[in-house]
């Protein structure tokens, strides 16, 4: 299948004070047309931070975002126009993330008429089919954004996300802010809009319960890395990395009860990174080796890839 997406060992390092913040510290992975990734990890992960990167948004510190065979952040002006076009974000706060003094209509039109596409007659026509695509009656059309609630704004968010017809979209934390009745319709949503359009995206959460729901392949991030990258299937049935096994012991079942499993220890901060493997003070399973060399990503069956030395 064609590829859309190259992630080339980006980093980004911020400056504090005197030290770097190792935000995102080498990640590569390529992604296929049509399919899902999910990215989960713990707040202070880096996940964010690589979304922005591969939005091109923020500058790396080095290695490469390729969407279509073309470098994120290599884009002359009118190259950047066509490239917003192809890719959208859909972020944790729809309220933020839409304009509170534009109608519902003309909040999900923005980015046609941005880009210069249809008469306002054919726009107008357009908004209503991507309202009903995303549930939302026609009736909300002259609505503002405070009329609607969590739920429905992060539909009109999608609906606008979806107007130009992206290569790819990146939903950064979409459901976290909604009550748990509503994350699984959101979901759902999205699982159909795959379905019926084919839609090749990229989800990012810190529960894997809700990333697992909705991706083909889960990338599982720890303090700026990827620690493990396998179809869900297969992480599911046999996590291998042993951060990914402790995440599965405390997986929530969505809409039902939290087990009360948790990984033992706080997630080290990224200003002052643990020597060798960065999951080495919460590992029960750490040797030697693990405090001074850096396990690097290595794909150790078809499609499954593991940064550890335990393989
Ligand atoms: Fe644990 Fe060592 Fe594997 Fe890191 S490299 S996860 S410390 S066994
Ligand atoms: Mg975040």
């Amino acid at each position: 299948a064609e590829i859309i997406l190259q992630v080339e060992n980006v980093k980004k390092y911020f400056k504090v004070g005197k030290k770097d913040l190792k935000a995102v510290d080498g990640v590569s992975f390529n992604l296929e047309k049509h399919r899902s990734l999910g990215i989960v990890g713990e707040s202070g992960s880096g996940k964010s931070t690589l979304a922005r990167l591969i939005l091109g948004l923020i500058p790396p510190t080095e290695g490469d975002v390729k969407l279509l065979g073309k470098s994120v952040f290599k884009v002359t002006k009118s190259e950047n126009y066509h490239l917003r076009r192809q890719v959208q974000m859909v972020f944790q706060n729809p309220y933020l993330s839409l304009f509170p003094h534009m109608t519902i209509g003309k909040n999900i039109e923005e980015p046609l008429r941005l880009h210069n596409i249809g008469t306002k007659q054919t726009r107008k026509s357009i908004v209503l089919n991507l309202m009903e695509q995303v549930g939302i009656p026609h009736y909300y059309y002259n609505s503002f954004p405070h009329e609607l609630s969590g739920g429905q704004q992060q539909r009109v968010a999608i609906a606008r996300a979806l107007a130009l017809e992206p290569q790819l979209i990146i939903f950064d934390e979409p459901v976290s802010s909604l009550d748990v009745s509503i994350q699984a319709q959101i979901l759902n949503l999205l699982l159909e809009l795959k379905k019926e359009k084919n839609l090749s995206y990229i989800f990012i959460a810190h529960d894997l319960a809700v990333v697992e729901y909705v991706s083909d392949l889960i990338a599982v991030m720890y303090l700026g890395v990827l620690v493990e990258f396998a179809q869900t299937e297969d992480l599911l049935n046999e996590p291998l990395h042993p951060y990914t096994q402790t995440l599965l012991k405390s997986v929530p079942v969505i809409g039902g009860e939290i087990l009360n499993i948790t990984i033992s220890g706080e997630i080290p901060s990224p200003l002052n990174p643990p020597s060798g493997c960065p999951f080495h003070p919460r590992c029960s399973y750490k040797k030697e080796i693990c405090t001074k060399e850096k396990p690097i990503l290595k794909e150790i069956k078809e499609g499954h890839s593991i940064a550890c030395h335990l393989y």
